[in-house]
């Protein structure tokens, strides 16, 4: 099978196509080697490790995601977290008062509020009662105007795994950009997307140092993709958008692979331990399996139970108004000794 003839010029909106980029002082210099002077950028020239702009296109960091994930630096881009490669991507394709997105609550927020923020319309096919997307319901949502798709595997708030089958489906029939969000697959037994990542012109995967890493503080998302897709996004991202002290974090954190693997390995068997506990929890009805860092569970009464560990200190996420997710309520999977916590409240709640 072939994807559908993919032309990104018939999707891309006429001014993004049209517009020259903001040309940076430092983009000049490919390499600051030497005994440059650099008096190009008006910055003080006192050395303080950051009296200077940051590198705008993130070369070292860039490199060493591209070794970890064997992707080339060409079909990278970074963000100022995640919700920044999104934003770029509706400004990239979608014109405002005209185009349309199609997302499948419930999932992540952030794609139906930058549509509204983008004035992009989000037309919204819900999930099936098994949380897998609705293929034909899909097809059936798109018309002229839609350009993306939103795939979050695993998904927000419902933890699973999208099947790779129903996701190869959408990846090669939809007529726009799909875009699959893996905030989550350092959590997940599927592969990720990036794999297959040069079969597909159309596809964008993002990924995110905030979950597994354990960098939320410093906001870095990150956009695999074509180069031709790399290449616009690229052109139009603020020219400073990853600021030196989050670049230099993340390398560091990059460099200590074993630490997240660690970390990852852990949370996992508490998620195991976890799910086990829950079931024997009298006002828990339903624990969805998980593929992240976090487990869906349906309960007696969302609400009460929400308040009851507010009560005990216990901070967790209502998503009982959410499609799907009558009663349920979210649980990040914390420390040995925050499990702990919350197993032994639960098991005390009346
Ligand atoms: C947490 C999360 C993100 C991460 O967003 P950042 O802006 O990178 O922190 C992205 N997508 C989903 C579905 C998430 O749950």
């Amino acid at each position: 099978m072939k994807v559908k003839e993919f032309n990104i010029a018939s999707l891309l909106r006429d001014n993004i196509k049209s517009m020259k980029p903001y040309s940076s002082a430092r983009d000049e210099f490919k390499e600051t080697t030497g005994d440059m002077v650099f008096i190009d950028a008006n910055e003080n020239p006192f050395e303080n490790g950051l009296n200077r702009y940051p590198d705008p296109q993130q070369r070292e960091l860039k490199q060493r995601l591209s070794e970890i994930k064997n992707i080339p630096v060409s079909q990278i881009l970074l963000g100022n977290g995640s919700d920044e490669v999104l934003d770029l991507i509706f400004r990239a394709f979608c014109e405002p008062n005209q185009d349309e997105i199609i997302t499948l609550p419930p999932t992540y927020g952030m794609y139906g509020v930058l549509a509204n923020l983008n004035a992009v319309k989000n037309v919204e096919v819900e999930l099936e009662a098994n949380f897998q997307p609705n293929v034909k319901a899909i097809f059936n949502a798109v018309n002229s105007q839609t350009k993306l798709l939103f795939l979050c595997s695993p998904n927000n708030p419902t933890a699973n795994s999208f099947e790779a089958g129903l996701m190869e489906q959408l990846i090669m029939n939809f007529p726009g950009i799909v875009v699959i969000d893996e905030a989550y697959i350092d959590f997940s037994n599927e592969e990720s997307w990036l794999s297959r990542l040069q079969e597909f012109p159309n596809l964008i995967i993002t990924q995110t140092l905030s979950k597994a890493y354990g960098l939320a503080g410093i906001r870095l998302g990150i956009c695999y993709a074509s180069e031709a897709i790399i290449a616009v996004l690229n052109k139009i991202k603020p020219p400073y958008n990853i600021n030196q002290l989050t670049q230099s974090q993340a390398i560091a954190r990059l460099n200590r692979m074993d630490k997240v693997e660690q970390e990852v390995a852990e949370i996992l068997n508490e998620r195991e331990r976890l799910q086990s506990e829950l079931q024997k929890v009298n006002f828990v009805n339903t624990i969805y399996d998980s593929d992240a860092n976090f487990i869906l569970v349906k309960v007696d009464d969302a609400n009460k139970r929400y308040g009851q560990l507010i009560n005990f200190g216990i901070v967790v996420r209502n998503r009982t108004t959410q499609p799907l997710c009558h009663n349920c309520l979210r649980l990040t999977i914390g420390t040995k000794e925050e499990n702990d916590k919350l197993i032994e409240i639960l098991n005390i709640l009346k």
